[in-house]
């Protein structure tokens, strides 16, 4: 298939292209979404076979502004608006009950749906041009990191979509917060680009899902169950004291380690390959930089990629959700 790559100037087409059934990759300030007319089921099968996404794993309807919220969603608690007035356009998806014109392909079969307004200028004119709803989850091939520029996006489905509009680089570079609103009290299902300090001032109840909290539990985002966020070479998370990280890193062999590190701290894994993802002390800097900085490190040579842990305050929440994830689930404490 002919992929076209579009630009600001292409957001007609883009938007011809989704209302005609197509696939397209569009920038929003998360990460790019692989996405489709959220009312066409064979458009929406296709995105599955595209990424070789699990049948079982819903995807997020986006929609141009709060108001559309209503022509797909029922039983909206207040909640919502107090949220959506706060944060939308933005990175925080909200999973409420689904009105039967969600066809359950987009959901999984499952009787709630995941609505988000995504902020970014190019995707937030196609989605008003295409006056639909736009089923997208994250535009890289399942299992592998999420794609933050429109070379991530080339790398993984040219050939395979329609199009892919290049928006820059993703401004906040994980994944939306996703909160599921159809159950009380509010819960945390990913963390994401906003934070669980930043929905708790507004709604004090939210709790984190058990298994964002308990080690062993698998959360209820029916996605968040399969191992995600991976390159090619083993991943490893490292949390400790530095020196003793230092002694770890630094028996390992050269050849075939790389170490994603932190801003300024090259020199501490003297022979190893180092990358750094951001500033340990701006956790919005690590988000920008993570999936680039995994993407980079996914080379033949590379075996094994030791990652500095952040801290897991505000943004640093959902780096070390999606850096655990691409470990296999575990964080190697020293
Ligand atoms: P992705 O866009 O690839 O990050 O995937 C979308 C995420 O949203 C997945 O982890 C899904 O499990 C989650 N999700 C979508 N719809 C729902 C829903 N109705 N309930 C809970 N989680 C959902
Ligand atoms: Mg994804």
């Amino acid at each position: 298939m002919k992929t076209e790559l579009l630009d600001a100037s292409g957001l007609a087409r883009a938007a011809e292209l989704l209302r005609s059934g197509g696939l397209v990759a569009i920038p929003t300030e998360t990460v790019y979404g692989l996405g489709a007319n959220g009312l066409d089921e064979s458009a929406v099968a296709r995105i599955f076979e595209v990424k070789g996404r699990p049948q079982d794993n819903p995807l997020i309807l986006h929609v141009a502004a709060a108001e559309d919220l209503t022509k797909w969603c029922r039983d909206i608690p207040a909640a919502a608006w107090t949220l959506t007035e706060r944060f939308w356009p933005g990175p925080l998806t909200l999973v409420l009950k689904k009105r039967p014109a969600v066809p359950l392909r987009v959901t999984a079969g499952l009787d709630t749906v995941a609505m988000r307004c995504p902020d970014h200028p190019l995707t937030r004119e196609v989605l008003r041009r295409a006056a639909l709803p736009v089923a997208a989850p994250s535009a890289n091939l399942s299992g592998k990191p999420s794609t933050t520029t429109a070379q991530h996006c080339i790398h993984d489905l040219w050939g395979k979509v329609e199009a892919i509009l290049d928006g820059g680089p993703c401004r906040v570079g994980v994944e939306s917060t996703i909160l599921d609103l159809s159950v009380f009290p509010p819960r945390v299902l990913r963390p994401g680009g906003v934070t669980l300090e930043q929905l708790r001032a507004l709604l004090p109840e939210t709790e984190l899902d058990p298994g964002l909290v308990k080690p062993g539990e698998t959360p209820k985002a029916p996605g968040m169950k399969y191992r995600h966020y991976s390159p090619q070479a083993e991943v490893r998370l490292l949390r400790g004291e530095k020196e003793r990280i230092d002694d770890y890193v630094n028996s390992l062999p050269d050849e075939g380690t790389a170490v994603l590190c932190f801003a300024g701290e090259e020199g501490r894994f003297p022979g190893k390959r180092t990358l750094a993802y951001g500033r340990e002390d701006a956790p919005e800097t690590l988000a920008a930089g993570l999936f680039d900085s995994l993407r980079a490190l996914d080379t033949p040579e590379v075996k094994l990629i030791c990652a500095m842990c952040p801290s897991e305050e505000g943004v640093g929440r959902a780096v070390v959700n999606r850096l655990k994830k691409a470990a296999g689930g575990k964080i190697t404490c020293l």
